[in-house]
């Protein structure tokens, strides 16, 4: 077999569609069919829209898909066809993609820090909702949006709350003692003013968003502006073995409330899931090219997809299936695993249990990978995968 054939190429962002994907009716169909020499992305179209459609029954307001977690065209299509009209990005590039992939989609630039031509571009391509969590920042944001009257400016704020497995508060957001000033400031320039947070990703607590909701108006009070936005961010949590939040109805239910409780009632409101969104609509298969005793030596690892099960050494559901037509052992044991490229720390400590007769050609499926999988991959010894496929 000549190498070119079993080495994928690189699709473009126009031929990454839906009616694209090749379609199958379980996991073990695709890897049987697909031959790849890659690890295989899995997307089950049918989990995406169900998430959509219950972020979008259940939460009060707008719901912004935070593209980070899962950008490819594959999925923001699904997303659109399920109903979402909102995106969250983080980067100018994100910014393109979104706008080629769904013209009519509305972006939110969410991420505080950005280039003065990430600014002025994504001002041309029509975004209009911008955050900040400086003066300095947004003084950019007025200059290369040429002192625009129409924006949506959302002061970043720096809530103090518990509860995320990942936190996200290390890096951005304004001190709360001075986020009065920033947004007396941002008044003057702002159509619509806003504030939003993070409470960090994997958020076990729903009444972490409760008390950073009270944060927000302890701030808001003490500016003395009014508000027109207040975006709750990202956070919501997913159900991975040894982490089982509550439902997200729940979570809803305690947004909602405390946005009452706190004056917020008529404000209009955001939230930008992503890993909640599309965790469970993916997976990640990765074959095992060699078995050591106990240690797994996969195609894929934590400068891949598997980054989150390798470094913050996220715990994942896990299937294995069989590269043969054998029954598999019923018998589990706890495997550590190794990505394919050269470096020492391309390593998964797991322990992973799995059948205790795993062995070469046989696929690991780390499942709940739809969020934070695809998109970590860097390009590392020449190993990334790009081929997706749907399983209904
Ligand atoms: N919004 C912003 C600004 C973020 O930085 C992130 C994640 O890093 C998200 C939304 C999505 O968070 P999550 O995937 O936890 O829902």
């Amino acid at each position: 077999m000549q190498v070119l054939e079993v080495l994928r190429p690189l699709p473009s962002a126009e031929n990454w569609t839906l009616e694209g994907l090749n379609t199958y009716a379980s996991v073990a169909d695709a890897l049987k069919t697909e031959q790849c020499n890659d690890s295989v992305h899995v997307f089950y179209p049918k989990k995406l829209a169900e998430m959509a459609a219950r972020f979008l029954a259940g939460f009060r307001g707008t719901n912004l898909y935070a593209v980070k977690a899962n950008p490819h065209p594959a999925i923001l299509k699904s997303l659109w066809q399920a109903g979402v009209r909102d995106f969250d990005v983080a980067s100018l590039r994100e910014v393109e993609l979104v706008s080629k992939t769904l013209p009519g989609a509305n972006l939110y630039f969410m991420h505080p820090v950005k280039s003065r031509q990430a600014i002025r571009h994504a001002y041309a391509m029509g975004v209009r909702g911008f955050s900040f969590d400086t003066l300095d920042e947004l003084i950019k944001i007025e200059e290369e949006t040429s002192g625009a009257a129409d924006l949506k400016l959302f002061l970043r704020l720096g809530v103090a709350v518990q509860g995320a497995a990942y936190e996200l508060s290390g890096k951005f957001g304004a001190p709360l003692d001075l986020a009065p000033l920033i947004l007396r400031r941002a008044r003057l320039s702002a159509q619509r003013l806003g504030v939003c947070f993070h409470v960090g990703s994997q958020c076990m607590r729903p009444d972490a968003f409760a008390d950073a909701i009270a944060q927000a108006a302890g701030v808001l009070k003490s500016s003395g502006v009014t508000l027109d936005l207040i975006d709750v961010g990202g956070g919501f949590p997913v159900a991975y073995p040894g982490m089982e939040p509550p439902a997200l109805e729940e979570y809803f239910r305690v947004i909602h409330a405390a946005l009452d409780a706190n004056g917020f009632n008529d404000t209009e409101t955001l939230c930008e899931p992503g890993r909640a969104l599309v965790a469970e609509a993916g997976a990640v298969a990765a074959r095992i090219e060699l078995r050591k005793g106990a240690d797994l030596y996969l195609n894929d690892g934590t400068y891949g997809a598997l980054f989150d099960a390798g470094v913050p050494e996220w715990p994942f559901p896990l299937d294995l299936v069989a590269g043969d037509e054998r029954a598999l052992s019923n018998d589990v044991i706890g495997y550590r695993a190794y990505g394919p490229t050269c470096d020492s720390c391309d390593k998964m400590a797991g322990p992973f249990p799995l059948p205790a007769d795993a062995r070469e050609g046989d696929w690991v499926l780390f499942e709940h990978l739809g969020a934070y999988g695809l998109t970590m991959q860097a390009r590392f010894n020449g190993f990334y995968s790009e081929t997706l496929v749907a399983v209904c």
